[in-house]
């Protein structure tokens, strides 16, 4: 009988510990791992202790932490980890950009990119395993949907970049600035990108200033407004399109959140940030689509009022996408009706092309869940 009835206990408390998996401290921001020590009985102040080594210091094994007690050490050790995620491939451009394909402990994969500048070092980051907003133009979007990324493995992006260009030992070479630019749409994972931003953000851990960070959006405008509401930091709306009918074609999401409404989100966000602060519009280069100056004056028209920074994009073609990018002349064309308006306007470079890193060409490896089925794309250019 007592054989028996242990037997069962065991395996309750087997049961117990396969459906309580270890904490991720990696995921818990500032005001998370105060929470977490406070629950095991420590001070609140272990958190940015732990924060300081884990994010600063690259340190993972809780053994190595030595303003710890070994006896807090041990209990670490047992009831949570600091899990980062597997490096696939690691791939470096000609041009200096290092791209980084990372295995999920599901099989997924998720892909990161550093871009270096003259004056500062990018780090484009992702929020989703591939993307339900289905862009027309982006290969992200063309695979369809598989699940939101939890905060560690969104942190996870940073903390492995970090270290590896470390290892490199050469200067300018280290993350300036993060942008949530990579696969996924960011406000669609709104808490885990909050968080991260969070940890991204805190002086015990990464440290970048609010204009360092940039959460880009296709326009999920009541999710803009929460944004707003919650933190203080750079926004990009990927606009694309000056009219509905041809936006609802581009960025699909269009159709539940028209430009009437994103532009007066966009506003209110203004509103909410200080007075220095400006939004990032991108703006994708689409031959014969969205390229002519009829367009660029539309742009001017919407945008009258908000404080802009705008990023015209070079369409980065992939296998099938039916765009074209548009000429040279016809982006300096565009540019200079912006500029001429006083609106201050950039083209961006397109960098690491060799090793697939470009805007909108990030594909991961990835199982779709959404199901999209995919027509064949028909070519698109031409509608001149
Ligand atoms: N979902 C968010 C985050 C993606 S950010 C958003 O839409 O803002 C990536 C940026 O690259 C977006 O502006 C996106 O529209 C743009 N992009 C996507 N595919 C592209 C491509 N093939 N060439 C150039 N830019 C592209």
């Amino acid at each position: 009988m007592s054989t028996i009835q242990s037997q069962s206990e065991d395996r309750i408390e087997l049961q117990v510990k396969i459906s309580s998996p270890a904490t991720n401290l990696l995921g818990l921001d500032r005001t998370g791992l105060e929470a977490f020590f406070e629950s095991i009985g420590e001070k609140k102040f272990r958190a940015t202790q732990v924060m300081k080594w884990i994010h600063q210091l690259g340190v993972v094994d809780f053994q190595e932490m030595n303003n710890l007690s070994k006896a807090l050490r041990n209990q670490l050790t047992e009831s949570s980890c600091i899990q980062v995620l597997d490096v696939s491939q690691d791939m470096i451009s000609k041009d200096g950009t290092r791209k980084w394909l990372l295995e999920l402990p599901d099989g997924n994969h998720i892909e990161t990119v550093f871009i270096p500048e003259d004056d500062r070092g990018t780090l484009c980051v992702s929020s989703q395993v591939g993307c339900a907003l289905d862009c027309s133009f982006c290969s992200t979007g063309r695979q369809g949907f598989n699940r939101n990324l939890t905060t560690a493995e969104i942190i996870s992006q940073v903390w492995l970049a970090a270290q590896l260009l470390d290892e490199e030992k050469k200067p300018g070479r280290k993350i300036t600035n993060v942008v949530m630019m990579g696969m996924g749409e960011p406000l669609l994972n709104f808490n885990s990108v909050v968080d991260a931003v969070r940890i991204m953000m805190d002086d015990f851990a990464y440290g970048l200033s609010k204009r360092r960070v940039t959460v880009s959006t296709a326009g999920v405008v009541p999710a803009m407004d929460r944004l707003g509401d919650t933190l203080d930091m750079r926004l990009a709306v990927s606009l694309h399109a000056t009219n509905d009918e041809l936006r609802n074609e581009l960025v699909p999401v269009n159709k539940k959140y028209p430009l009437k409404e994103l532009m007066a989100a966009c506003h209110r966000f203004i509103d909410k940030q200080n007075s220095r602060s400006r939004i990032t519009f991108e703006y994708v280069m689409l031959d014969g689509i969205n390229d002519k100056p009829e367009h660029a004056h539309e742009l001017i028209k919407l945008l009258k009022g908000i404080p802009t920074l705008m990023n015209l994009i070079p369409f980065n073609p992939f296998e099938g996408s039916g765009y074209r990018t548009s000429s040279n002349n016809a982006i300096d064309r565009f540019r200079k009706i912006l500029h001429e308006s006083g609106m201050t306007t950039v083209v961006r470079k397109t960098r690491g092309e060799d090793i697939d890193a470009a805007c909108g060409q990030l594909a991961g490896k990835i199982e779709d869940k959404s199901r999209r089925h995919r027509r064949f794309a028909e070519p698109r250019f031409g509608m001149e």
